[in-house]
């Protein structure tokens, strides 16, 4: 689900990636968690959304977040949990 992005190519199937704001759903224990605006590269020719690792950092922490929640399905906007002002 999650790749590291090598070049301006897709990870998985070499396709063209586009900028993009992504909605990206996770799956986990029954549970489903989906984040909407996450900047990501997605894939033109398999959809797979390539995350950086800032993004993915938080998008991580967001879906820690999501699942103490104990919703089945939790639907969040993705925020920048980096660099914000104290
Ligand atoms: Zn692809």
């Amino acid at each position: 689900m999650i790749g590291e992005l090598v070049n301006d190519r897709c990870y998985f199937c070499n396709g063209r990636l586009e900028h993009k704001l992504a909605t990206i759903p996770f799956v986990k224990n029954d549970r489903v968690v989906v984040i909407k605006n996450v900047p990501a590269q997605v894939c033109m020719q398999c959809g797979e959304p390539i995350m950086s690792s800032p993004v993915a950092r938080n998008v991580d922490t967001l879906l820690k977040q999501a699942y103490c929640l104990n919703s089945e399905i939790s639907v969040l906007a993705y925020v920048e949990l980096l660099g914000q002002p104290v």
